[in-house]
């Protein structure tokens, strides 16, 4: 080893600057801040090159002093951090360093005309020299132009990817800025072509601000969320659980107006939707939170990218509880042509409000296989002369391709996918029943003796209690095997093939048991179960049990969707049809 010795200005510049400025895109997302931090009513995003050969971000706001412009580009100088009070930070700069990262990373031009003075001032820099400060004329606010970016750092260079990559990630950079910042007034170019130019709007959620984010499709099918509580506040759009997504990059979380990447934020959506999406699974989401400065640390990240709440649970308990007065107890169903539709607005939740909706078969014994499962078993299988009434779903009217109930209902068709409401049905059924106390059980008549590999065997056993609680009774059964002697009532004479749901059972513990909390672990299970347990497509049922079915879907919380989150109901309003038709 050798002496310890400072490092030279130049590189000491660079390491700093690898930390701020690591693509195109991140030198517009400090650009596009200095300019809303200096006032910019209008903002306009130039890249040529995917933003590697030049990247141009013009604003109206303040500008600087000429005698400003060489300390703009020096590090850690700025003029935010007015009585060095870190504490309650304002602006979307305060570290003093991105110019100076960008500045170290490629040739940068600043041209700047403060607000009524006669003429503009011009400064270079390249390679960590600075040249003459120079009058020039511009208009009034400032322009920066950034080009070569990593030319003299081949080593950063290589980690670029294609031009079209990094545009994609430059314009998503710019895009982010829309919702929090309604009264500024974008226009991005690239390679040429207007990507964007948008008027000041008043509304965060104006849908010129979403869709460019979220797309059009998407946004007609995201609900509003809005919420105010001691000194919090919560604006934005969720999307119904049946748009969901396997990654989470649809979710654009803001603090305070800025863009940021937040576990906190991403585990209270996760936990808001909780069941109404598999785990793997993420939702779309637009939120902003806004909190009074002193709650939350900004300078956590040199990206600025990550914060820390003071009161991290109050924060979690707060969106928590905001999203889930957002989310619909039944989730509307938008597909393309395919409407919201008044349905959800109808029926109120009716949590474990079973007994009425079974009616009869609530008090008899469980009657056949399918009927024990379902509840129908009440249903007469033929079709009655004199009807009740229907609910919002309508009335069933015929079985198409064994698997979708057409009903008509009094504002329009309704198709139902019958294996995804009835798992939704037996779920929440199931759900209601471990609330209070525990899933009612029933001896099979032949036990069932399940071969599995030692390991498995173990997890199930492990696992007995609350499989018990779930109304599953496994016991070991020699060297490799189970035993299931007693299963859950609601499932006793449904044809369930055992074998199958505990090889998926234990396969579904094995994988995720530890990890998890006792309830996320027992929903799972009862998900499982519910899945196997449910009618499947390709059963022919009577006109009668699909009515039984729809009577029931009206009446199960959560039930625009089943566990998968696919949509267990989609519906076509009625002046649609006749518009197709031109009848209107
Ligand atoms: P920070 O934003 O953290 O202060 P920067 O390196 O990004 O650090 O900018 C340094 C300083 O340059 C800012 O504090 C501000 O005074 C000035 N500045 C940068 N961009 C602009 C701009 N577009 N308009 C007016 N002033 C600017
Ligand atoms: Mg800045």
């Amino acid at each position: 080893m050798c002496a310890i010795r400072r490092l030279p200005e130049v590189v000491a510049c660079r390491i700093a600057a690898g930390e701020v400025v690591e693509r195109p895109a991140s030198v517009v997302k400090e650009l596009i801040e200095n300019a809303l931090d200096a006032g910019a009513r209008r903002i306009a995003v130039t890249l040529a090159q995917g933003g590697i050969g030049r990247i141009g971000v013009e604003d109206d706001g303040c500008g600087m002093e000429p005698e400003d412009l060489p300390l703009a580009l020096a590090r850690h100088a700025t003029s935010k951090l007015a009585d060095d009070d870190l504490l309650r930070i304002a602006t979307l700069g305060f570290r003093g360093e991105a110019l100076a990262a960008i500045a170290a990373a490629a040739r940068i031009a600043l041209t700047s005309r403060p607000r009524g003075a006669p003429c503009a001032y011009r400064i270079e820099a390249w390679g960590g020299r600075l040249g003459e400060v120079e009058p020039v004329a511009a208009p009034e606010g400032t322009r920066v132009e950034v080009r070569d970016l990593f030319l003299h750092l081949p080593a950063r260079r290589k980690f670029l990817k294609a031009p079209r990559t990094e545009a994609q990630a430059a314009v998503l950079a710019v895009k982010r800025f829309l919702p929090t910042w309604p009264e500024v007034a974008f226009r991005l170019e690239v390679e040429g072509a207007v990507r964007l130019d948008l008027k000041s709007a008043t509304d965060p959620c104006d849908p010129a601000r979403l869709v460019p984010l979220f797309g059009e499709e998407a946004v007609a099918a995201m609900v509003p969320v809005e919420e105010e509580r001691e000194g919090l506040r919560l604006v934005g759009r969720i999307g119904l659980p049946t748009l969901n997504r396997p990654h989470a990059r649809d979710q654009q979380l803001y603090v305070n107006r800025r863009p940021v990447q937040d576990r906190l934020l991403k585990g209270a959506l996760k936990a808001a939707y909780g069941d109404l999406l598999p785990r793997d699974r993420h939702p779309l989401a637009l939120l902003m939170l806004e909190l009074p400065l002193e709650e939350v640390d900004v300078n956590v990240h040199p990206q600025k990218s990550e914060v820390r709440f003071r009161d991290g649970q109050r924060v979690r308990g707060f969106l928590i509880a905001a999203l889930r007065r957002a989310l619909p107890s039944r989730a509307r169903v938008s597909v393309q042509r395919l409407e919201p539709t008044a349905f959800a607005d109808a029926c109120a939740p009716s949590g474990s409000d079973w007994r009425e909706a079974q009616g009869p078969a609530a008090a008899a014994p469980p009657a056949g296989l399918f009927e024990a499962a379902s509840g129908f078993a009440g249903a007469d299988p033929d079709p009655h002369p004199e009807q009740p009434p229907p609910g919002p779903l309508g009335r069933a009217r015929a079985l198409l391709f064994e698997t979708y109930i057409l009903a008509e209902a009094e504002e329009g068709m309704v198709l139902v996918d019958q294996h995804a409401a009835h798992e939704r049905i037996v779920y929440e059924r199931l759900k209601a029943e471990l609330a209070a106390g525990g899933v009612a059980r029933q001896a099979l008549l032949l036990p069932v003796v399940v071969e599995l590999e030692a390991e498995r065997v173990e997890t199930l056993l492990a696992a007995r209690q609350e499989l018990l609680s779930l109304g599953l009774s496994v016991d070991g059964f020699g060297e490799g095997a189970v035993v299931v002697r007693e299963v859950p009532l609601l499932l006793a004479g449904a044809g369930v093939a055992w074998r199958e749901v505990l090889e998926a059972l234990a396969e579904e513990l094995a994988a995720h048991g530890r990890a998890r909390s006792l309830e996320a672990r027992l929903y799972a299970v009862l998900s499982t179960l519910a899945c196997h347990g449910s009618v499947r497509a390709g059963r022919r049922l009577s006109l009668a049990e699909m009515d039984a079915l729809l009577r029931l879907l009206e009446r199960t919380p959560g039930a625009g969707q089943c566990n998968h989150g696919r949509p267990t109901y989609v519906t076509l309003k009625k002046r649609d049809l006749e518009r197709m038709f031109g009848r209107r």
